[in-house]
């Protein structure tokens, strides 16, 4: 699948740091991405029926800020990022909606591509939709099949038989990407996407590997599976497998996916690739943004799409320096003062360096460099970049390079683009 125009990103004097991130699964920050060579990065893409509510943007401009720290730090970024083209929650809107779920899919999709663009997030080099990647996700089952890493359950209420799930008793490492308990894990698994009632199952946990074909749902044929349609879990796994190896450098998300998703999905490679255990080296989750105080999400309808936000006239530049002012795993609310701040921040950044010198930059340049190598701390490099911006206009200075120096720093480093 086509993804978006890479941006353009202005290079700079010197080097960045060596990057640690918060790693969820270890509960500390942890040095990510080799010392040279190349990172790898999987970030979980959208199910395209809503894009691109300020969550979601939160999340991919978290994920673009680890990318434009790594290349500054002298690595090759490859990084894989999925669109779950088919599930139950697309096709439930299409059916709702009457539209045909690929018209839907396509739709959202390209919104979702127009967002990225607007906000200068730097592209994966694989985009791939699961309807595309059937047959490798579909291996992928018949491989822990094979392995004895999966089971077929009978049908209920007159389904039928054959869908294939994983014993998540099959992995020693279940459990250890989240960290909870028992009983966390079942609410979380009952409220996304789990189906933990499902009579048949041999551990209320275990997540569906394959869906066998029901009347009028899409299915592919999967050999000795039958015809159906993957799991949501096996996929971010089978495309991560094939397109970047294991381990990966980075598993990236929202934390509404570490569990189950990320779990199983952990579980899952564990199984299909036991030698080369772990499925990543760290797993980091980006925080919920609110709205009206509740968590941003289409089960609630309180979206702010970013789409709209440009639409009715605010630069897409305003909307990420928003977003970069709150730290990554921070679960903030949107709010009108939110955007009226980062407007007025941004109207002061424009001003300061427009002019035709400043006071010299290269300290800025260097904090700015150190607070994001330190999990990605971008509110502490804004604050850096404010307190450069409130120097320049108290006191013009003298360094003629300096405003071109901060622009460049602003736009390669927090992706905010000055005019
Ligand atoms: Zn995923």
């Amino acid at each position: 699948m086509r993804s978006w125009p890479v941006p353009e990103v202005p290079t700079l004097p010197g080097r960045g740091p060596r990057v640690l991130l918060h790693d969820t699964s270890s509960g500390g920050l942890v040095p990510v991405g080799p010392e040279s060579g190349t990172a790898t990065l999987y970030v979980c893409g959208i199910t395209p029926y809503d894009a691109t509510h300020l969550g979601h943007a939160n999340t991919y401009v978290a994920f673009d800020l680890l990318g434009r720290a790594w290349r500054d730090a002298g690595l090759q970024v490859r990084y894989v990022q999925n669109v779950t083209d088919v599930d139950d929650p697309l096709l439930e809107r299409a059916e709702a909606t009457g539209v045909d779920w690929r018209d839907l899919a396509l739709s959202q999709i390209e919104l979702f591509r127009g967002d990225m663009t607007a906000l200068s997030v730097v592209p994966p080099q694989e985009y791939l939709g699961v309807v595309e990647a059937v047959d490798l996700v579909s291996a992928a089952v018949r491989d822990l099949l094979a392995a004895g890493a999966a089971y077929r359950v009978a049908g209920v209420d007159g389904g039928p038989d054959g869908d294939v799930y994983f014993p998540v008793d099959s992995d020693v490492a279940f459990g250890t990407v989240g960290g909870y308990d028992l009983e966390t894990m079942l609410e979380l698994s009952a409220e996304r996407g789990g189906d933990p009632r499902r009579p048949g199952k041999r551990n209320a946990l275990d997540p569906l590997l394959w869906r066998v074909e029901r009347p009028g749902e899409p299915a592919w044929d999967g050999g000795v599976l039958g015809r159906g349609r993957p799991g949501w879990h096996i996929e971010c796994t089978a495309i991560a497998l094939q397109h970047l190896g294991m381990p990966i450098d980075v598993q990236g998300g929202g934390s509404d996916l570490v569990f189950p998703h990320h779990e199983m999905g952990a579980a899952h490679a564990h199984l299909l690739r036991p030698e080369s255990r772990p499925f990543a080296r760290a797993y980091a989750h980006s925080g919920m943004v609110a709205l009206d105080g509740e968590k941003m999400s289409k089960s609630k309808g309180n979206l702010v799409l970013v789409s709209k936000l440009v639409a009715a006239g605010v630069p897409a530049a305003v909307v990420r320096l928003a977003i970069v002012a709150h730290h990554w795993r921070a679960e903030w609310e949107w709010t009108d003062e939110v955007l009226a701040e980062a407007q007025a921040r941004y109207a002061r950044w424009n001003s300061a360096v427009s002019a035709a010198s400043g006071p010299a930059a290269e300290e800025l340049l260097a904090t700015v460099r150190a607070r994001l190598a330190d999990d990605l701390d971008a509110p502490g490099a804004v604050a850096a970049v404010d307190a450069w911006v409130e120097a320049a206009t108290a006191e013009p200075g003298d360094d003629a390079e300096a405003p071109d120096l901060v622009r460049r720093t602003v736009s390669a480093l927090l992706g905010v683009v000055l005019p």
